[in-house]
């Protein structure tokens, strides 16, 4: 049997300075060099190994970056600010003036809107395309793409990419593959089917707790080594990094990640088979009924279940939020935006994190007015939980 994603983050392990079982956190802005002619070879590339610089290079940061490149099956990964740097310098240092994206077009709003509204003033087009109809997305590679982006598993609309035949395309083309694993850490992974590039906002399921806002990308080493290149680097010349402490409380909180997406899992479909028994229109691709179930069965890792996320189609944003302020009087959850806290957190998405993808937009992708995205929590019990939700469902 393979060895799963939680025995290699498991494997990696940093010890402080005095053996302790947690590695120190390495805060310093900059190290000193014993002979100056290696910070010299060190700026010209001619040196490695020694620290700079914490916006080049941070031996916690790092630290971070190793386990977290062992969770993607990468060769390295680089902790940055938050998930939209993430994206933003990949994609920044990928794709020239002039050059051209096909993305998939249900993606999160911020996304949407970076790629719709702030690309094309860097003389840089996209073109939004069903994540599923792999035809169209041939169709839309042209001579200029460098880049095919998607999320493996989409918000809001929890649509599940064909990773595998996107490697393919890719490869067919002579483009990079980018993939945003924000909702499906450990279940999905991109690198497997050929993605040269994955990205995740660590503000998620990585930090569990909803107390910070962070970024990592996953990729080979050269890549990594571009992002950080003194003359050319767009997160050295940028600056968008991860501090040393936001790294040092993720690397600790990645051990306890496989255990904590088996418990979003659990709850999450737990949930989703009673709402489906009693008609009540979810959306959740743990269950047969998902378009994409069998895809995604087929390409996932099998030990960490279908995730945390569900929708809940209540046609109108006005259902969807009295609904959502019945279960947060009732204690079931909280109305806030984001996902991958301990508890579940619930928001409308066509007015709020994917409100930036104009109205006739959200209508040609089917993102209903009303759909209530959840992100269920691990808190509490099961039964407990589902009674609650039901009892403001038929109130
Ligand atoms: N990618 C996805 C799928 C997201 O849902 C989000 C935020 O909601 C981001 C990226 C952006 O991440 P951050 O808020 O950490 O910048």
């Amino acid at each position: 049997m393979p060895e799963t994603q939680s025995q290699k983050i498991r494997d990696i392990q940093d010890f402080g300075e005095e053996g302790g079982v947690v590695p120190v956190i390495d805060v310093a802005s900059t190290s000193t060099f014993l002979d100056p002619l290696d910070m010299e070879k060190t700026f010209h590339g001619e040196l490695e190994g020694c620290y700079l610089y914490s916006r080049h290079s941070n031996p916690t940061v790092n630290a971070f970056g190793r386990k977290f490149a062992a969770l993607e099956g990468t060769e390295s990964a680089l902790g940055v600010a938050s998930g939209m740097s993430a994206i933003a310098a990949t994609i920044e240092q990928l794709v020239p003036q002039g050059g051209h994206i096909v993305s998939s077009r249900t993606i999160y709003g911020g996304t949407y809107a970076f790629f719709k509204n702030v690309l094309p003033r860097r003389g840089v087009t996209v073109t939004f395309v069903d994540p599923n109809d792999l035809n169209a997305i041939e169709a839309a590679v042209t001579p200029q793409t460098k880049v095919l982006f998607t999320e493996s598993l989409s918000n809001p609309l929890l649509r599940f990419s064909d990773l595998k035949a996107l490697g393919e395309i890719k490869k067919r083309k002579g483009i990079k593959l980018v993939v945003d694993n924000t909702f499906t850490p450990l279940i999905a992974s991109p690198a497997s089917y050929g993605a040269d590039v994955v990205i995740h906002s660590c503000t998620k399921y990585i930090s569990g707790a909803s107390d910070m806002i962070a970024g990592v990308i996953a990729s080979s080493h050269e890549f990594i080594h571009q992002l950080i290149d003194v003359n050319q680097g767009v997160v050295m010349l940028t600056g968008p990094v991860m501090d040393a402490r936001i790294a040092h409380e993720l690397y600790l909180r990645l051990d306890h990640l496989p255990i904590r997406m088996n418990a979003h899992s659990a709850a999450a479909s737990f949930l989703a088979q009673k709402m489906e028994q009693a008609d009540i229109p979810v959306i959740y691709p743990g269950l047969a009924s998902h378009p994409e179930h069998a895809l995604m069965t087929r390409l996932m890792n099998p030990d960490f279940g279908y995730g945390g996320m569900l929708t809940v189609d209540c046609k109108t944003s006005k259902a969807a939020m009295e609904l959502a302020s019945k279960l947060q009087h009732a204690k079931f959850g909280l109305y806030a935006v984001s996902l991958g806290f301990s508890r579940t957190l619930m928001s409308c998405p066509s007015v709020s994190t994917s409100s930036e993808i104009p109205e006739a937009e959200q209508k040609a992708m089917s993102l209903s007015p009303g759909l209530l995205r959840l992100s269920i929590g691990y808190t509490g019990d099961h039964e407990t939980q589902w009674k609650r939700f039901l009892a403001c469902y038929q109130k």
